[in-house]
């Protein structure tokens, strides 16, 4: 009998009908002779509403009882579904993260793992128990309740697919694959049959909220082959392994970021490393940092990721109002990406694009090529447009 690891999404398990159908779903893999280890998300918008609570209590929420608060989301979910499966007449438990043995560091909020030992796992599978383990949170070698960053469930799926040596791993949502472009941004984006860490791993950090990043930089590290595939359908979905095609240079796919906010600071002859020591110890996350001197003038150029840090772009404005040192946080604009490994090198490639927004009548401020695509700054109203403009203009995309 081999071990299957199925992650479910908030969205698929939102309700006490969706538990009881992945409960039956899961079901039906352990009388087909698997040995289920299911890991679950907060049931629907729940980590937004903890989060929210959180804020209306506290101004600056003290980031240690943030996890304490957060951690109980995937609890809740966890406790349902195994009663739920209990009740198709299966041996199930339910396991925390702690418990299944994920060990992290000690930053609060956006902890990454360190090591995985499942012996709880392992002892309840010899007992012919489903094991269900609440995704998102773990301990830290502190000791301490810790929680992974936003859509964290996913490292903990891949995380124990890797320490259980699993031949599967599936990461179940309400989106049948991994496609072309957010399907409900572009209607005729396409599912992908198979895609490189690499490229989800871009595609993720560049807003694509199918799989989380740091879990497919995960994936990545570890060889895990992963398939992204839907709740309640049946169908192959997306296998997204170390290589899955030799394809250097083709576009896959457009995304759009709406938590990448992009913030310029004209720091004078203040010292940076002192800033960048201060974004650190403050868990302010971002995507993108470019510095640039100009004499001994220095400016800074970060794309704050406001998904994991909400309130970065004030803290980071707040910091340089007390200093010598000019900061504009651009509101208005977010990034917009064409994911493709090599793509930066072609020359038609910066042609559609800038052609593109040119046609959409944005002068852009920023596009920058990297080893996995092209990134544009474009204002926010025009993030869907831009989009699906670059997503039907490109030859190899859609
Ligand atoms: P879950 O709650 O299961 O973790 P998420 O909401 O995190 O699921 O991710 C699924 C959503 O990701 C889909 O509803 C879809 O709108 C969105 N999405 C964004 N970009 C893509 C893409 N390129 N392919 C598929 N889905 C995408
Ligand atoms: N519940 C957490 C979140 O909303 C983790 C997850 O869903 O993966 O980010
Ligand atoms: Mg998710």
């Amino acid at each position: 009998m081999s071990v299957i690891v199925l992650k479910f999404g908030g969205s698929s398990v939102a309700t006490p009908e969706h538990l009881r159908k992945v409960a039956a779903k899961v079901t039906a893999l352990r009388e087909a002779g698997h040995l289920p280890v299911v890991v679950v998300s907060a049931m629907g918008k729940t980590t937004d509403g903890l989060l929210s609570l959180a804020s209306e209590v506290s101004g600056h929420p003290h980031r240690r009882e943030l996890d304490m608060l957060l951690s109980t989301g995937e609890r809740i979910s966890m406790a349902l579904l195994t009663m739920a499966i209990r009740d198709c007449g299966h041996e199930a438990i339910s396991l925390t993260g702690s418990q299944a043995g994920i060990i992290t560091t000690t930053d609060h909020n956006q902890a990454r793992i360190i090591e995985v030992r499942p012996i709880r796992v392992h002892e309840a599978l010899e007992k012919g128990r489903i094991v269900i383990v609440g995704g998102f949170a773990g301990v830290s070698t502190d000791k301490e309740v810790t929680t992974l960053g936003r859509g964290g469930s996913d490292t903990t799926a891949i995380s124990l697919a890797a320490a259980l040596d699993a031949p599967e791993c599936w990461i179940c949502s309400d989106v049948d694959g991994v496609y072309t472009a957010d399907p409900r941004v572009v209607p005729e984006a396409r599912k992908i049959d198979a895609l490189s860490h690499g490229e989800v791993l871009e595609m993720g950090l560049r807003g694509a909220k199918v799989l989380a990043p740091e879990a497919i930089d995960y994936a990545r590290r570890h060889g895990v082959t992963l398939h992204a595939r839907a709740s309640f359908t049946d169908g192959r979905g997306t296998v997204i392994t170390h290589r899955p095609h030799p394809g250097v240079g083709r576009a896959v796919a457009v995304a759009g970021d709406r938590t990448a906010l992009p913030v310029a600071v004209d720091a004078g002859t203040t010292t940076l490393s002192e800033f960048f020591a201060w974004l650190g110890q403050e868990g302010v996350r971002w995507k993108d940092a470019r510095r640039h001197q100009t004499g001994s003038s220095a400016r800074v150029e970060l794309v704050v990721d406001t998904l994991n840090t909400p309130d970065g772009g004030a803290l980071i404005a707040d910091y340089w109002r007390s200093r010598a040192g000019d900061c504009v946080v651009h509101e208005d604009l977010r990034t917009a990406t064409i994911v493709g490994e090599g793509i930066a090198e072609q020359a038609p490639m910066w042609g559609h694009a800038t052609d593109a927004l040119a046609n959409l009548g944005i002068e852009c401020p920023a596009l920058v090529g990297n080893a996995w695509g092209l990134t544009a700054q474009v204002p926010e109203h025009q993030l869907d447009d831009v989009v699906r403009a670059w997503h039907g203009a490109l030859p190899s995309v859609g």
